[in-house]
């Protein structure tokens, strides 16, 4: 299926009549928005098999990761939605000391108006509906702007959403570079980009021009620790899990591992025995393992392990006609290495060796703040040491990638990771305008006597 970019000169035109239906109020109804979110959770349901066929051409992706990943997280999401929206969207009261006894004080939860989203290509599904499930129930119109690589993805999203959701409401505009660029010309109340740290600041750039909040979801070097004394066995296969599902494309795939020194032959030995278990002994011939998304990005990556001064202990084979590269382990890397210089975004996991906790700590804090990091361990005293003493978007302790399927959990980063969080209420919360409103009685006029002029002497002595 190919993907048609929306030709600019349409983008004013589809601009305005979302602003126009924000205006004539029909996104607001409660009704309206759970119909809405009902279609979106049915595109899902019943197109399943098209979202696996349009993930695989994109990314090689497994069927079972496109369920796990992309499907079954916004269904949640949807889910999660239309079951509280009435609790979300109802007004928050608030308690008031004796001067506003006799009046109404609360917080509205309105809509924002006309949000943007802007997906990215490594969860196109994901990435593009599941803020659109707070963008929907917060009540606002929605232009949703898909990534231009995971084509497949983009045009499957194009063609059934017209089907499923109201298109006075909600409207996909397709492009890469120069499509958004010209979108981004226009005034939103909200932008929601998910994508790399470089792209975001031309996003938030073209946001401040027009004062327009964003909520930037970026990615980072994500580390996990692993402390001498837990189940190496454990600790490898869920890591083994979250590096090479989609074959290590995702935002908060462990990047790298700290592990104390002493510890990491065994290390080895178990992510190999978890890599033979997942994908077999040729992980190029089975079903569960991914792709490159493109060969820029199999080149990137390529070059950087070509560059590597670490020892490649398992896997380090590639094929550029299969945007293949094997699942890989790299030991004995060091701070100043080609693996450790940016976000890998690949089934590459270098090793770090630290003669302790605090030297890996270090090495943490001497960098950017990471989208998520990981623990392993069984003491409660050293996670909470590490954790006391870093900073990321968010903690996973004892496995990987889990986190990001809480609902109530806020998702999100910190510093160059990102700004803002999504999932569950907070996806709600992000695009509402909590407005702080107060409520006056008529009566009691006497009393408002005090603070209207003139100002005589007994009105202030009190
Ligand atoms: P991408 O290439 O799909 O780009 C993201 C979006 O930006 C796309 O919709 C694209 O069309 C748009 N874009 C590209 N160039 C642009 C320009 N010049 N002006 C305006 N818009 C432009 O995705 P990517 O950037 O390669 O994504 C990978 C990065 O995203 C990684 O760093 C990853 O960690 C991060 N990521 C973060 C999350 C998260 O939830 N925090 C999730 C996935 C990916």
């Amino acid at each position: 299926m190919a993907l048609t970019y929306t030709p600019v000169d349409d983008i004013p035109q589809i601009v305005q009549e979302l602003r126009a239906t924000f205006k004539s109020g029909l996104t607001k109804p409660l009704n309206y928005r759970r119909e809405q979110l009902k279609g979106l959770f049915n595109l899902l349901d019943e197109n399943e098999e098209l979202f696996r066929e349009s993930t695989f051409k994109d990314l090689h992706k497994p069927p079972a990761e496109t369920l796990l990943g992309e499907i079954l997280t916004v269904k949640q999401e949807c889910h999660e939605a239309i079951k509280n929206l009435e609790k979300w969207a109802a007004k928050q009261p608030i308690k008031t000391g004796l001067v506003n006894k006799m009046d109404g004080v609360h917080i509205r939860k309105d809509p924002l108006g006309m949000v943007l989203i802007i997906g990215a290509w490594n969860y196109p599904t994901n990435l593009l509906l599941a803020p659109a499930v707070g963008a929907i129930a917060a009540g606002n119109t929605v232009v949703l702007k898909p990534s231009e690589v995971s084509s497949h993805t983009a045009a499957l999203i194009t063609r059934l959403l017209p089907k499923y959701l109201d298109s006075r409401s909600y409207r996909i505009i397709n492009g890469a570079a120069t499509e958004t660029t010209v979108l981004l010309e226009h005034k939103f109340d909200h932008i929601f980009y998910t994508g790399s740290g470089n792209i975001g600041k031309i996003i938030m750039g073209a946001a401040a021009k027009q004062l327009t909040p964003v909520t930037l979801e970026l990615g980072g070097k994500s580390p996990a620790f692993i402390s001498k004394e837990v189940d190496l066995t454990i600790a490898a296969r869920r890591i083994a899990f979250g590096k090479y599902f989609n074959c290590g494309q995702t935002c908060i795939a462990p990047d790298y591992v700290i592990i104390e020194r002493g510890s990491e032959d065994e290390l080895i030995t178990q992510i190999n025995a978890a890599i033979l278990e997942f994908y077999t002994a040729a992980p190029q011939t089975s079903d569960s393992y991914g792709r490159i998304v493109n060969k820029n990005h199999f080149h990137r990556l390529k070059s950087i392990l070509d560059k590597t001064q670490g020892k490649v202990v398992t896997g380090g084979d590639t094929q550029e006609d299969d945007l293949y590269i094997a699942p890989t382990v790299v030991l004995g890397v060091k701070p100043e290495d080609s693996l450790m210089e940016a976000e890998l975004f690949g089934p590459i996991l270098p090793i770090m060796v630290v003669d302790s906790i605090d030297e890996g700590i270090d090495y943490v804090n001497d960098h950017d703040q990471p989208l998520a990091l990981y623990v392993f361990s069984k003491s409660s005293k050293v996670t909470d040491h590490i954790l006391d003493n870093t900073r990321s978007g968010g903690v996973l302790v004892n496995d990987t990638l889990t986190h990001f399927l809480v609902p109530g959990l806020p998702f999100g980063g910190t510093g160059p990771s990102g700004i803002g969080n999504y999932h569950g209420q907070r996806s709600f919360d992000v695009f509402s305008h909590e407005r702080s409103t107060l409520v006056k009685s008529l009566g009691m006029e006497k009393v408002n006597d005090l603070k209207y002029p003139p100002y005589t002497e007994k009105k202030i002595s009190w």
